[in-house]
């Protein structure tokens, strides 16, 4: 096989992943995307400060699309100030991705690059996280949700105490009954023993479904660990799998 039949072969290996993912986010009809268009809740010529009002006040009714009750909530944290995380941040990191998404992964709280970018899992450890997500289960990053526990970063990247994770935690949790994700997978010790409620570590919870409200959660290792670990790869890749089976996705290499 020549380099091109090989791309070719990727990409269509990609595509298909894609469009598998697709399916279990519940899409059976694929849409002609428009760009550049305003947000469909905003009508002709209406300003967008008056959206935004519509926008939040529609986010409190049942019913209500994920990605507007997303809006909503982050506009309830605000300029947070309810705990001391907030005097050394530069921005508030509140997640991202798909407001539909089947997968959330669940991370600790903001790093150096994410304070300076607003984005979760975008320095070192974001990388290998992305990597997990692209290459290892052949999805798009923006396929996914991502997001922490904590929304500022802990100085000098120390684990966020118990105050400020009860201060931060009910955002997260809104985050998830909004999303309603089919998994959710937690990065480490911070937000497994949150949501799990448990004083159990990741070293005996790992690659053991549990529960949070009804949505099955699957624990692994933080990718930060895992740069300093790297012969633990293998486990989270485990993990993973189990989560791809979990979501109906094939596996690449398993049958
Ligand atoms: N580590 C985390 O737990 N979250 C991030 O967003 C980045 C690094």
């Amino acid at each position: 096989m020549n380099e091109l039949q090989r791309e070719f072969l990727d990409i269509v290996s990609q595509v298909t992943a894609h469009l598998e993912y697709q399916k279990v986010l519940g899409v059976s009809v694929l849409e002609e995307v428009s760009t550049g268009s305003a947000p469909a809740a905003r009508s002709k010529g209406q300003p967008m400060a008056a959206a935004k009002v519509q926008e939040t006040a529609a986010a409190q009714q049942p019913g209500t699309p994920s990605s507007q009750v997303l809006i909503a909530i982050r506009e309830e944290l605000g300029e947070c100030t309810r705990c001391v995380l907030h005097k050394g941040r530069k921005t508030i990191v509140f997640g991202e991705g798909n407001p539909h998404a089947a997968l959330v992964f669940v991370g600790e709280g903001p790093g150096h690059e994410e304070d300076l970018q607003g984005r979760p899992f975008v320095g070192e450890a974001g990388q290998l996280l992305t990597d997990i997500i692209v290459k290892g289960m052949q999805i798009a990053r923006e396929d996914v949700y991502i997001c922490n526990v904590v929304k500022c970063r802990p100085p000098e990247n120390r684990n966020p105490e118990l105050d400020e994770i009860e201060a931060c935690g009910p955002f997260l949790r809104k985050q998830l009954k909004a999303i309603a994700p089919k998994v959710i997978v937690t990065l480490g010790n911070v937000p497994t023993k949150m949501l799990l409620n448990t004083k159990e570590g990741i070293t005996k919870l790992r690659g053991n479904w549990q529960t949070y409200e009804g949505i099955p959660v699957m624990p692994t290792f933080h990718p930060a660990y895992l740069l300093r670990s790297p012969g633990e790869k293998k486990k989270v890749w485990e993990d993973i799998q189990q989560v791809m089976v979990r979501l109906g996705m094939a596996v690449p290499g398993k049958k």
